[in-house]
């Protein structure tokens, strides 16, 4: 059966997955790092693209890597995939890759993002150019300037922050710009940014697509010639996913569909129930009507995600009160994990930031982020109302 023939579930089990001669029914780990020919000649075939075959580990010529960047291929809809060894490789390789005529970076992102295109990027002469996520004018005007790739985060980290895609998509190919999404926060079973006309796709695969906190990778997804530039600085940076991660991972992925379901479901009842709580200011969470990004994440997301932030009433000392006494959620600057996890971005995440340009960017000092786990949506509701109740 073709891919285009089943549905999401079903690619998130079956595709990419290699029958071998021995029949496993998922593609064995390929421990190896280089692969061995009959004859010079026949390397020569594999070396030169003529025949079938896998060469060394390091240029993600391994069949643990390739089936397992079919399967992300597959479930986002996109031509091809490369697998990397973080969320940070695979940001990093696309923006070295896709920034030479400049990077537009809309709106909030990731605090490790942030700091290679300010530090990194900067120093090697890239163009870098922060602009707010509703200035749709200092967009234009940097499209204007030839530009040539926008970058952002929907819904973004940590305050769920959601952009237009196909609004952003629309201006920037009207310039001949590319843009690239990291899209980990939605993950593929909730956005397939791709299908809304985004040129790339990034996840940090250690948060929901390896979804048990027990692996670090990255993925780009996106056509074979956009990939093309992507594949050369992962083969020299030695960027590639090891085989073992690659395997764990398609592991995982075949659970992705089961465990997101239930996070969404989880997190939009906690987000509705925190959000008529006396102790608490605000609650960011797409799913919520009223929310700034709710009509927009209505028409591009099929689901709102695992991942909510609150604002508690008192500050910073209230905030940090209110994580102490979690018992169910586990303290851990992560997300994405079948265990629920809570952070305070102005300790972890935005620590490095100033507090003034924290404030700037409305991530206030008593602000803590939840990811929403797998465990009994009641139980979890009943951690954070005793929490929360250190606060009356
Ligand atoms: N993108 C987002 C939205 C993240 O939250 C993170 C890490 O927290 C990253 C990228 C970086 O991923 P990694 O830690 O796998 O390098």
């Amino acid at each position: 059966m073709s891919n285009k023939d089943v549905s999401f579930s079903t690619l998130c089990v079956h595709a990419g997955e290699i029958n071998d001669q021995f029949g496993a029914p998922h593609t064995p780990l390929y421990n190896t790092t280089t692969f061995k020919f009959a004859s010079t000649e026949k390397m020569l075939e594999v070396i030169e693209g003529k025949s079938p075959g896998f060469l060394y580990t390091r240029y993600g010529s391994n069949p643990s890597i390739t089936s397992v960047e079919a399967k992300l291929a597959a479930i986002e809809q996109a031509e091809c995939a490369l697998a990397f060894s973080s969320g940070m490789a695979a940001i990093s390789a696309t923006l070295l890759s896709h920034g030479g005529n400049g990077v537009i970076c809309l709106g909030e992102v990731y605090g490790g993002t942030w700091e290679f295109m300010l530090s990194q990027l900067n120093s090697l002469a890239y163009r870098v150019e922060f602009v707010a996520a509703d200035d749709e004018q200092a967009l234009v005007s940097l499209l204007a300037q030839g530009l040539g790739l926008v970058y952002f985060e929907t819904p973004s980290n940590p305050l769920l922050q959601v952009i237009d895609i196909r609004r952003v998509c629309k201006l920037a190919h009207a310039h001949g710009a590319l843009v690239a999404i990291d899209s980990t926060f939605a993950t593929p079973v909730n956005q397939q940014p791709l299908t809304m006309g985004a040129d790339i796709v990034i996840h940090s695969a250690t948060k929901y697509l390896g979804g048990h906190s027990d692996l670090t990778g990255g993925v780009v997804v996106a056509s074979a010639a956009a990939l093309q530039p992507l594949r050369v600085w992962r083969k020299n940076l030695g960027q590639c996913m090891v085989p073992e991660t690659a395997q764990m991972l398609a592991r995982s992925l075949a659970t992705l569909d089961l465990r997101v379901a239930r996070q969404n479901v989880s997190a939009m009842r906690i987000a509705l129930s925190l959000s008529a709580h006396a102790a608490i200011e605000q609650v960011y969470y797409p799913g919520l009507t009223g929310f700034p990004g709710h009509d927009v994440a209505k028409r591009q997301m099929k689901g709102f995600g695992g991942m909510l932030s609150i604002a508690v009433r008192g500050g910073a000392a209230a905030a940090i009160q209110v994580v102490d006494a979690l018992r169910l959620f586990a303290i851990a600057p992560s997300l994405g994990g079948v265990e629920s996890l809570v952070s305070q971005p102005c300790l972890t995440s935005h620590r490095d930031l100033s507090a003034a340009m924290r404030a700037e960017r409305g991530i206030g000092d008593n602000l803590i982020r939840l990811s929403i786990g797998i465990e009994d949506a009641d139980d979890l509701e009943r951690d954070l109302l005793q929490a929360l109740a250190v606060l009356a």
